[in-house]
Order: C-alpha cells, then sequence, then structure tokens
C-alpha cells in the first residue's frame, strides 16, 4: 500500500512564553511522521485553525513524498495567497514533508539538500540594552563565549537612548497609549553607540543593526551613510518592505551593507531587490514564506546575484524552525550568518534534539530528517497567552503611528 497522509495537526505551546505553533504530519507508516514550524506568534490561533479546519481535509489520503505539488497546491488552494497567514500554515506542513523525506531516505535534511558547505553555522546574538555600558558588557560577554558577530541595540527598537528630552515631555496632550519613539534621537544615539563599541572593542569584531523600519527613506540613507566608518557587518530593515524602491538610491550612497527581509511574504517584494544587487543579505523568516520548498528556490536565486543568506532567527522561532534554518545554512553555498536567539532549559525539554551553540558556532542533531522531537505532554504544560502585542503599536512622538 502506498504512503498516505493520516492527520495534520496544529500544536500551540510557550515554553518560554513566546506562543510557538508546530505542524505534526503523521503518515500510514506507522511511527513516521514529520514536523514543521508554523510560528506567526501574534496570531498563533489563526494559523491553528487553517491548519486544523482548512490543511488537514486538504491533505488527508495524499502522498507526503509529492513535496512539490503540494506546495503548490496549498498555495493556490485559498486563491488568494501570500499572507502570512497561510504562509505559515503551509510552512508548517512543508517543513514536515522534507523532515518526513529525510526519515524515509535515514539522513539528515542537509544532506539531502546536498551536503554540508561547513562544519557549523555562524551565529549572532543579540547585545541590547538601556546604556552603553550595559550594551558594551554584554557584546564582552558574547565575545568571551566565542560569538563573531554581535548586533548592538540601544534602549530596544529605536528607543530613546541616550535622549536629550524625554518622550513624555514631546508628547502633545492627551497623546494616545502606545511604545513611542523619536527618530531624530534614535539616529543620533545609534551613531554613538558604535562609536562607544569601537572605542571599547576595536575593528576586529563585526557588529550590525537593527533599524526595524523606524526611519523615513532619506533618514535611513543619512543614517547608512553616517555609519560608514564603524564598518557595520550589515544595517536590517532600514526601510519598511513597502519602500522597497528606496534601496536603489540607498545602495548608490553608502557602501554600508544592507540587509533586508524578515516582513516579507511575497515574492515580488524580494525579487527586485536580489535581480538589482540592492541587498547584501536576505533576511526572510522562512515559515512566513511558505517554508523549506521556497526558501531554497530563494537561496538559490540569491546565489546567482551575489546575495547572501541570513534568515530570520528570534524567539519566535520554534526550535523545529531553527532546525530547518540551520540544516538550510549547512548546506547553502551563499550562506551568510545566522540570527541566534539562544534556547531556555525549557524549549530544550519541550523538543528534544534542539540545535546547540558552541563557541559561536550552531549544530544540529545528525538524525534522520530535522533530527528534532517534540514532547506533546511537556508542550501542552505551557499553554499560549492570547494577549495582543504592544511593541508592534509604535509611535512616534507628535503620537503618530509609526511602523513597528
Ligand atoms: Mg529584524
Amino acid at each position: 500500500m502506498s504512503l498516505k497522509i493520516t492527520d495534520v495537526r496544529a500544536i500551540c505551546t510557550a515554553p518560554q512564553n513566546i506562543p510557538l505553533v508546530v505542524v505534526k504530519v503523521e503518515t500510514s507508516e506507522p511511527g513516521l511522521y514529520g514536523l514543521g514550524c508554523a510560528t506567526y506568534t501574534q496570531r498563533f490561533l489563526t494559523v491553528a485553525h487553517e491548519v486544523e479546519h482548512y490543511m488537514k481535509p486538504l491533505l488527508v489520503g495524499k502522498d507526503p513524498t509529492r513535496i512539490e505539488d503540494i506546495w503548490q497546491m496549498v498555495t493556490v488552494s485559498p486563491y488568494w495567497r501570500n499572507g502570512p497567514v497561510l504562509g505559515n500554515a503551509l510552512s508548517g506542513v512543508d517543513m514536515a514533508l522534507w523532515d518526513i523525506a529525510g526519515k524515509r531516505a535515514n539522513m539528515p535534511l542537509y544532506e539531502l539538500f546536498g551536503g554540508k558547505v561547513r562544519e557549523g553555522v555562524r551565529v549572532y546574538r543579540h547585545a541590547d540594552g538601556r546604556t552603553m555600558q550595559e550594551v558594551g558588557d554584554r557584546v564582552q560577554a558574547f565575545v568571551e563565549d566565542g560569538v563573531q558577530v554581535v548586533r548592538v541595540q540601544f534602549g530596544g527598537y529605536g528607543g530613546n537612548g541616550g535622549a536629550r528630552q524625554s518622550i513624555e515631555d514631546m508628547k502633545p496632550e492627551g497623546a494616545c497609549p502606545g511604545a513611542y519613539y523619536d527618530p531624530l534621537q534614535y539616529q543620533n544615539s545609534v551613531i554613538e553607540l558604535f562609536a562607544a563599541m569601537r572605542e571599547r572593542f576595536g575593528y576586529g569584531l563585526e557588529l550590525c543593526h537593527d533599524v526595524h523600519e523606524h526611519l523615513e527613506p532619506t533618514e535611513a540613507i543619512r543614517l547608512a551613510k553616517a555609519l560608514e566608518p564603524y564598518r557595520l557587518f550589515f544595517l536590517e530593515d532600514a526601510l519598511p518592505p513597502e519602500q522597497g524602491a528606496w534601496f536603489a538610491q540607498m545602495r548608490q550612497q553608502t557602501c554600508t551593507p544592507i540587509a533586508m527581509g524578515e516582513l516579507y511574504n511575497n515574492p515580488s517584494e524580494y525579487v527586485p531587490l536580489i535581480q538589482g544587487r540592492l541587498i547584501d543579505y536576505i533576511r526572510c523568516h522562512i515559515s512566513q514564506i511558505g517554508g523549506l520548498t521556497p526558501a531554497r528556490k530563494l537561496a538559490h536565486l540569491c546565489e546567482a546575484f551575489g546575495v547572501r543568506t541570513a534568515w530570520h532567527g528570534p524567539g519566535d522561532v520554534s526550535p523545529v524552525g531553527h532546525a530547518a534554518n540551520i540544516h538550510l545554512d549547512l548546506s547553502s553555498w551563499n550562506f551568510g550568518i545566522q540570527e541566534w536567539a539562544g534556547l531556555t532549559p525549557a524549549l530544550e525539554d519541550v523538543f528534544p534534539g534542539c540545535p546547540q551553540l558552541r563557541h559561536g558556532y550552531v549544530y544540529v542533531s545528525d538524525k534522520p530528517g530535522l533530527g528534532i522531537d517534540i514532547d506533546e505532554n511537556l508542550a501542552a504544560k505551557f499553554p499560549c497567552s492570547e494577549a495582543l502585542p504592544t511593541w508592534t503599536n509604535s509611535r512616534r512622538p507628535d503620537g503618530t503611528l509609526a511602523r513597528p
């Protein structure tokens, strides 16, 4: 009897207080199943509903070895496509099918993808702090652990660290609640931060920064130029996806390397930037774009244009998603860097076989497929909070909503 999909389920769990969604695809072969990351933490219930109510009826009875055909079918089934909910639900299924393929071949996924081109995956870590001293001390701790690339953020995303005027003094009467920041004080503080970090650590350490789309296009270009003397590894999300056409102007004016893309869902957002060689690193969140099938194609497209990969790897990627990132990193020649948020002991207990960080490099399990499992009984002990996110309600001093 040929292999069939028998069940598709969404498992929601929050061992680190961040809602995660993992899809489990079961098959007609006893004990053969796959796991995939479908984490859209801000709308996890919507993704879980899509998986249980639409993916399951669409996929039960289908042949799990037909990964490409299933990806195309699931993509067009709802007619409207390329959104974050459908992309994540599709990713959960897609990664699970690749996990099943690896298990059937008795190979770790990186081997199925063509084999290792490096032994470990170099990562960057986040050094955030409220003061220069705090950021610097976190950088120091990472360096002592062998980390070679560090992201430095002062006072959070576009925060008012180093501000000469408090945000409270700048607001109009009756201002709405929100995560306020001042673009001018933010730009000044980032330049001062990089000057301080280079003063303390010199130039033998790679440093990067995430603008989190907090600036207007010309402000972003001015910041990228002002940061040139500090030789960034990359400047990330200097512009929102809606203003991607401005990267042509930025590229002409600065040699600061540009990373972009964690918010992209649609190939029409990133293809022109790659084709035009307007960015240095593609930062897509693999589950947002629909899983490993499109991510492999994207990595290959980037290779042709000299763009390197830097897949999004924050706390709102499940360990299953991190494992998928690492398998792709290990086997992609044009891999650049991997963001690594770090895993807590609770996450490692719920997901046996988590990738491991040692001396600045992450390693995956060599077990077949993704090499990671989920303890469903333990996962159920960490329910997800349905509280709405507040940090996405970002505002400028006069109260105008900004991109988060
Ligand atoms: Mg980012």
